[in-house]
């Protein structure tokens, strides 16, 4: 259902799950929105994506869940299989992880990165009728205190009430909006990923079991090392991750092929399983895992300009929450808008950072605790207490409804950014811009 228009112009640079979200919620709650986008095509790109419940919630809100079903199909199934957690060297399961009942309003959805964006691309374009502009890459933003744009290659200035700079882990509106030019720092790690149809899998005796019998899920836990293993669509799609040490400059990129022999490496003295699966492989990716210190804030000057999800907070994929925690920016700025009206449209940006910042970063800190909890265990402990290696699937994260939380902080946090003289101790965040001035 779309809400009565509210003749707010919001402009989204970037397409991604965050940008996307951020322009079928503003749809949403009645505003007039555009999306600008650098890719000339869509192409169905990448590996495995995770969705946790809090952004399945967002998503059934689509359509009545139509946008849902869509999505369920391309996903894993683990409703009887669950997650099964195996030593390193043994291979022996030490805790089979079953999935929770779960609330078909906020269904966990994982799949093909690509494949699921496809879904979100063309809803949001086709069915809502969404404006999304291809092969734009923008390059120069401006504002003042009556309005914000962009200027496209061609010279041509979009003007808006609000743009949202969601143009990810390398935004170019980060570096000109708020003046940081911080160059990503390695965390240490990298990961291999890989994605391949189950034609070799099935073929060997050895490793027929986790596909033969529709989705799967097994995860070896060794020292500073884990190897995720999933099937999908009903076995036929074969995916895995590789977390590893990595300490490599990269400066230049982030991401290049993989060679099989350093994987085999590391799993040297590990559950042959593992490299039954690996030899499987046609090619892979080397992903080096980066991270930057937490922006002070994700507002311009004149808090026009907004920052959301890995633009203003990139998260390690150990989360499993990056994606979902952009989404629910995208809830969130749409109903800041949607409560604050046009005559308000900065104090909103300004109660969108109130409401996700401190959220977010703890969210991030997640990425961290789950995988060194996996690198440094301790194996007495899990045999005493198998249950301390599950996968952490923690209520404060994916019971959350984005929605509900933004209406009902709202009225409190607008008092506070609008008339700040009323309380004791305001500690609002701040705005930009740090560095440059835009406009
Ligand atoms: C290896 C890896 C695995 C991950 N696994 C998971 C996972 O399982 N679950 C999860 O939730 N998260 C995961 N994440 C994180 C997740 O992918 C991101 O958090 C999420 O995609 C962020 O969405 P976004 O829309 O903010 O940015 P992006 O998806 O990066 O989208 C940004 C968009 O902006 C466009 N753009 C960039 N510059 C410009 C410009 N100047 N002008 C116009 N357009 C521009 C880009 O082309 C892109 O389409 C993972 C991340 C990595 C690195």
């Amino acid at each position: 259902m779309t809400m009565p228009q509210s003749g707010i112009k919001v402009v989204i640079v970037g397409a991604g799950f965050g940008g996307l979200t951020a322009a079928i919620e503003c749809h949403r709650q009645g505003h007039d929105v555009r999306v600008y986008e650098s890719f000339p095509e869509l192409k169905t790109l990448g590996d495995i994506i995770s969705f946790g419940a809090n952004a399945g919630r967002i998503y059934h809100r689509w359509s009545e869940g139509r946008v849902v079903q869509r999505l369920r199909e391309l996903c894993i199934d683990l409703s009887s299989y669950g997650f099964r957690i195996h030593k390193y060297d043994t291979g022996e399961v030490v805790y089979h992880q079953r999935n929770p009942p779960g609330d078909p309003k906020a269904p966990v959805l994982n799949g093909h990165r690509g494949e699921l964006h496809q879904v979100v691309f063309n809803y949001a374009r086709d069915e809502l009728g969404i404006p999304i502009h291809l092969g734009q890459p923008v390059g120069e933003y401006f504002e003042d205190e009556e309005q914000a744009g962009i200027v496209l290659q061609n010279g041509e200035r979009v003007l808006a009430d609000l743009v949202i700079g969601a143009d990810g882990v390398r935004s170019k509106a980060r570096e000109l909006v708020l003046g940081y030019v911080d160059k990503p720092k390695s965390s240490g790690y990298a990961v291999w990923r890989a994605w391949f149809s189950n034609t070799d899998m099935i073929q060997d005796p050895r490793t027929r079991e986790f596909c033969a019998h529709g989705d799967s899920f097994n995860g070896w836990i060794g020292p500073d090392v884990h190897f995720l293993f999933s099937t999908i669509k009903g076995g036929q799609d074969c995916c895995w991750v590789l977390t590893h040490r990595d300490e490599h400059d990269i400066d230049e990129s982030w991401s290049f092929p993989g060679r099989l022999e350093d994987v085999y490496r590391v799993l040297e003295g590990w559950d042959p399983i593992c490299r039954a699966i690996v030899e499987k492989t046609p090619s892979l990716v080397d992903w080096k895992l980066v991270y930057r210190d937490p922006l002070s804030t994700w507002v311009s000057r004149h808090a026009r300009i907004l920052l959301l999800g890995d633009a203003a907070h990139p998260f390690l994929p150990t989360s499993a929450q990056g994606a979902t925690q952009a989404m629910e920016d995208g809830v969130t700025i749409a109903v800041c808008l949607k409560r604050a009206g046009k005559a308000n449209v900065p104090a909103a940006v300004r109660v969108h950072q109130e409401i996700r910042y401190d959220r977010v970063g703890e969210v991030q800190k997640t990425g961290e605790t789950t995988r060194d909890r996996w690198h440094k265990t301790d194996w007495e402990t899990v045999a005493k207490d198998p249950k301390s290696i599950a996968f952490p699937r923690e209520d404060w994260i994916h019971a959350h409804d984005a929605e509900k939380h933004a209406n009902e902080t709202f009225d409190e946090l607008f008092k506070k950014v609008t008339q700040p003289e009323l309380f004791e101790n305001v500690k609002l965040r701040p705005i930009g811009p740090i560095g440059v001035t835009v406009g």
